[in-house]
C-alpha cells in the first residue's frame, strides 16, 4: 500500500487524540477518529478535570508542527514562575527561566480541543465520528468493534494503523492485558483534588503571569490564570483530610489556618459549597510497555501513561507521542509493524521517567520549594547554567524548555546531583579546615 493511501483509525478524539488526527490529516492518510462522547463543541462544558492547563516547549513544538502553536499562544496567558504564599501573606516569585526567560503558558481545556477537533476536521480525509465506542478487540483478525450510541448499531473497523488516544482508562490498553508479554501497572495516590475559582473581578487581586502556589508540607493549592481573569485555583490534598472537612465550620476553619489569604478571592460562600457539593478526584498514574500490539495496533497519550499532573507534562508529553509518531512515519518504505515497534523502543523509558518525575514534582511543590536548602541550589543551579549552558540545564528547564529526551532528563539530575553532593562536601571540608586552623 501506497504512504498516502494509509488508513487510520484514533479512538478517542480528546487532546491527543484530536492533536494526532491533524498530523495524520496532513499527511493525507485517510482518518477516521471515533469519540465516544458528544460534540463539545455542540454540548454545554461539563466539570471535568483541570479548566486549564499549563502548555510548555513540546506541547508548542507538536502544535507549530500542525499551524496551530500561533492561535493557541494568542489565547493562553504566560507564566514565568511560581508565585508562592506563606501562611502568613507573604508572596514570593520564583522565576521558572531567569537566564532564557523561558515561560510556561496557562490555556484553556475546552478552548484548546475545540481548536484541535475544527482543525482535524478541516482536512478533507479527516472523519471525526462522535457518540462512538470502542467497544471490543480482536487482535487476531485485527479488528475493533465499534458501537454508535444514538443508534446503538455495532460496527467493525480496521485500519492500517490503529491508535488508541482514549485516556487514562484506555479501552484498548484493557484489551492489550490480555496479549503475552504486556506489563501494565497503575497506582492510585491518596492524594486527590477539588477544583475552586476566583471569580472574574477579583482576579485582579492576584499578581499576574504566575502560577501561584500555596505550600504547606504535606499538601498545596495552586491557581492558574483563565482568559476571562478568573482563576482556576486547585487543592490536592490527602483524601483523609478532605473527609475531615464535612461542615461549614471545619472547611472555614481549616482555611483560616492554612490559607487565610485565598478565603476574600474565593469567597466564603462558594469555598463552602464547592466543598459540600464535589467529590475529591482520584489521580492515577499508569506506566505499560510495549505501546504497540500485533502490527497495528498503538497506544499514545494517557492510554499509554497517565500521570500525575505535577510537572504539567501529562498533556505535553501526549503531545510529543504525535510528534514522533509522525516523524517515525515520515521514514519511507518502512512497515507500520516496524515503525510501532521503534515508537515503543524510543518512548517507554522516557514516558516512564516522566511519570516518575511527576510523582517528585510533588514533592518539590508542596514541600520542599519551602525550604533553604532547595533554595540555595536552585541558585547554584542558576549559577552553573549561566556559566555552562549546554552542559548543566537544570531538571525543570530541560523537562520544560527543552526537547530532550525526558530520560535523559532525569539522568542529568542525578549526574547533576552528585557533583552538587560532591561540592557541598569539598565546602564542608573546607570550612572545617579554615575553622581548625583559625582555632589552633
Ligand atoms: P483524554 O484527555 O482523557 O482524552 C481521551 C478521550 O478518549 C476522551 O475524549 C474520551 O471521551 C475518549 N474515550 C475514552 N474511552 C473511549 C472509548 N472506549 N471509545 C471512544 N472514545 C473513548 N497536562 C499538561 O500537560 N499540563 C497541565 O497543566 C496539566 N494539568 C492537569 C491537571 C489535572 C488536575 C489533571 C487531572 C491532568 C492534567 N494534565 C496536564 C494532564 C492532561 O489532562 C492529560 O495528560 C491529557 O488530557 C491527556 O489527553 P488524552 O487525549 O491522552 O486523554
Amino acid at each position: 500500500m501506497q504512504d498516502d493511501r494509509r488508513k487510520v483509525v484514533i479512538i478517542g478524539g480528546g487532546l491527543v487524540g484530536s492533536l494526532c488526527a491533524c498530523f495524520m490529516g496532513q499527511k493525507g492518510y485517510d482518518v477516521f477518529m471515533y469519540e465516544k462522547r458528544p460534540d463539545p463543541r455542540k454540548t454545554a462544558h461539563t466539570r471535568g478535570r483541570s479548566i486549564n492547563l499549563a502548555i510548555s516547549h513540546r506541547g508548542r513544538a507538536a502544535l507549530r508542527s500542525v499551524g496551530l502553536e500561533e492561535i493557541i499562544l494568542e489565547s493562553a496567558i504566560p507564566m514565568k514562575g511560581r508565585l508562592l504564599h506563606s501562611k502568613t501573606g507573604e508572596l514570593q516569585s520564583v522565576l521558572y527561566d531567569p537566564i532564557f526567560n523561558n515561560c510556561i503558558y496557562s490555556v484553556g481545556r475546552n478552548f484548546l480541543n475545540e481548536v484541535l477537533l475544527n482543525a482535524a476536521e478541516s482536512y478533507n480525509n479527516v472523519t471525526v465520528k462522535f457518540n462512538h465506542n470502542l467497544v471490543d478487540v480482536d487482535f487476531r483478525r485485527e479488528v475493533i468493534q465499534l458501537r454508535n450510541n444514538d443508534t446503538m448499531e455495532v460496527f467493525e473497523e480496521t485500519a492500517d494503523l490503529i491508535i488508541g488516544a482514549d485516556g487514562a482508562h484506555s479501552a484498548l490498553r484493557f484489551a492489550m492485558l490480555s496479549t503475552p508479554m504486556f506489563q501494565f501497572s497503575q497506582t492510585y495516590i491518596d492524594h486527590g483534588y477539588l477544583e475552586l475559582r476566583i471569580p472574574p473581578e477579583l482576579g485582579d487581586k492576584m499578581t499576574p503571569n504566575h502560577l501561584h502556589i500555596w505550600p504547606r508540607g504535606q499538601f498545596m493549592m495552586i491557581a492558574l490564570p483563565n482568559k476571562d481573569t478568573s482563576w482556576t485555583v486547585t487543592l490536592f490534598m490527602p483524601f483523609k483530610n478532605f473527609n475531615s472537612l464535612g461542615s461549614e465550620a471545619k472547611i472555614i476553619h481549616f482555611f483560616d489556618n492554612t490559607f487565610p489569604d485565598a478565603i476574600p478571592l474565593i469567597g466564603k460562600e462558594d469555598l463552602v459549597q464547592t466543598f459540600l457539593n464535589t467529590k475529591p478526584s482520584q489521580l492515577i498514574s499508569v506506566k505499560c510497555s510495549p505501546y504497540h500490539c500485533g502490527s497495528k495496533f498503538l497506544i499514545i497519550g494517557d492510554a499509554a501513561h497517565a500521570m500525575v499532573p505535577f510537572y504539567g507534562q501529562g498533556m505535553n508529553s501526549g503531545f510529543e507521542d504525535c510528534t514522533i509518531l509522525n516523524e517515525l512515519l515520515e521514514r519511507n518504505n518502512v512497515k507500520i509493524e516496524e515503525i510501532i515497534r521503534q515508537y515503543s523502543k524510543i518512548r517507554v523509558p522516557n514516558a516512564q521517567a516522566i511519570c516518575d518525575l511527576a510523582m517528585y514534582n510533588y514533592v518539590e511543590m508542596r514541600d520542599l520549594v519551602n525550604r533553604k536548602s532547595f533554595r540555595v541550589r536552585k541558585t547554584v543551579d542558576e549559577v552553573i547554567f549561566r556559566l555552562c549552558p549546554k552542559t548543566w540545564i537544570p531538571l525543570y528547564n530541560s523537562v520544560s524548555f527543552s526537547n530532550l529526551d525526558y530520560s535523559r532528563c532525569l539522568r542529568n539530575k542525578q549526574s547533576q546531583d552528585k557533583v552538587y553532593n560532591l561540592l557541598v562536601g569539598l565546602f564542608l571540608l573546607g570550612l572545617a579546615y579554615v575553622l581548625f586552623n583559625a582555632l589552633n
